[in-house]
């Protein structure tokens, strides 16, 4: 077979499963172009895409303004390095240090990498000015988090799957309940060595898990009594997917360090960031962290373009607004059955959970027939499902969607 021809779903799938490692349990479905809120696959079948990958395509798919600041500075200038400067990355960090209100951006690729970056940060603040002693510093972190997939981040995960056999673990981190301040107030109180706290704003893994209105208010406020850093993992709920610019902005809450990934890029191109204030910032220095790849001019050009788009394209304010729609309409018939039990999120990062147990194969089965229906869905924790559609949408796209779904759950009462 050659390289350029095209291939059945089927031909697809099986190369997959023939060549690639299977860390992966994909719907079946083989995608091969997208716009908007639409991909389609192989086969020319066209569906709404309600995970945006994992909420890096709030801009939508392919979004033409994105597309054409990366083609431009392809042809102009790919990387350098941080060996050399580049005539993008300034013009890049100046932008969204303004945009975030923060005063400095350190630029990576992936997720995971800005976490790992924000730890290194806050256990060098640790020792260089809060004072504590070499190799001391603890990270409070919460049970159930996800914050990616190295070493050090499986090390507090409490995923069996994601841990077992990846041993040893990286100490110095601590595991409390989600959305329990004694918990935090307790440790905080009684461990002097602690360096920080890192939480995900709403736990998007976890199943869309919202903690109760004022939880992170009362947590930043305890990370200052106690003089800890209080890292907000914004990856998933960041850059307008829960309905405001961040998901800490629902109760104005400003991040000691706040980590970025995922619709940075609007999906096009690899691209996450720490920001911080100089106060913090300032333990960074030559030599003492970088990636080939961070703060590339490519990556600088389709950061800046992306949130421009945000920005112009008032996705925060379509996020609410289509949220609020998008949970009122679902609660209409989740009243009406019981084989949902409730509908839960903010702005577009919804979840329902099946009436149904966590081992259950309910939930894959609805997003199989959703799928069949012509709507993407992908089940976490078994018996929930994420619905987070690109932030483009529209009304009359919504109401689709909801009958689509409401049509496909239907199928599924006994
Ligand atoms: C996806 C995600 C990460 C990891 O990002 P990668 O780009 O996959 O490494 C980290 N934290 C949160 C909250 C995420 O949702």
């Amino acid at each position: 077979m050659a390289v350029l021809d095209q291939l059945s779903s089927q031909q697809a799938i099986e190369l997959e499963n023939k060549y690639g490692a299977h860390n992966y349990h994909p719907l079946p479905v083989v995608l091969s172009r997208g716009e908007g809120v639409f991909v389609w696959d192989v086969e020319g079948k066209k569906y709404y895409d309600f995970l945006s990958a994992y909420s890096a395509v709030n801009q939508g798919h392919c979004h033409p303004k994105i597309v054409g600041a990366m083609v431009n500075q392809a042809q102009t200038l790919t990387l350098t390095s941080r060996a050399f400067y580049n005539d993008v990355l300034g013009k890049y960090e100046k932008f969204a240090c303004e945009f975030f209100g923060f005063d400095k951006l350190l630029p990576m690729n992936t997720g995971a990498e800005a976490v790992e970056t924000a730890l290194k940060i806050c256990r060098k603040w640790a020792y260089e000015v809060k004072g504590i002693d070499e190799n001391e510093a603890e990270i409070v972190v919460c049970k159930n988090n996800f914050h990616g997939r190295t070493t050090t981040i499986i090390s507090f995960s409490n995923d069996p799957v994601a841990r077992k056999n990846f041993g040893p673990y990286t100490k110095g981190f601590i595991k409390i309940d989600y959305n329990n301040l004694d918990a935090l107030e307790s440790e905080l109180k009684s461990n002097p060595n602690i360096a920080g706290f890192m939480a995900e704003p709403i736990q998007g893994e976890a199943g869309v898990f919202v903690p109760s209105e004022g939880y992170l208010t009362k947590a930043k406020a305890l990370c200052e009594k106690y003089n800890v850093l209080f890292i907000a993992d914004e990856v998933q709920t960041g850059i307008a997917r829960t309905g405001k610019l961040l998901a800490v902005d629902h109760e104005n809450v400003k991040p000691d360090l706040l980590i970025l990934g995922k619709a940075l890029s609007g999906g096009a191109y690899p691209v996450s960031a720490v920001l911080a204030n100089d106060n913090i910032m300032k333990v960074i220095k030559p030599g003492n962290h970088g990636s080939t790849f961070g703060g590339n001019p490519v990556a600088a050009a389709v950061a800046i373009a992306a949130l421009e788009v945000v920005r112009d394209e008032n996705l925060a304010e379509n996020a609410e607004t289509l949220g609020k729609l998008f949970r009122s309409e679902l609660s209409k018939y989740i009243e009406t059955t019981d084989l949902v039990k409730l509908v839960r999120g903010k702005g577009l990062l919804n979840a329902i959970v099946i009436n149904d147990d966590e081992e259950s194969e309910t939930a894959w089965n609805i997003c199989l027939a959703l799928r069949d229906n012509g709507l993407l869905a992908k089940p976490t924790h078994g018996n929930i499902i994420r619905f987070a559609p690109p932030l483009v949408m529209n009304e009359e796209q919504l109401l689709d969607c909801v009958s689509i779904i409401v049509k496909t759950l239907k199928q599924f009462e006994k």
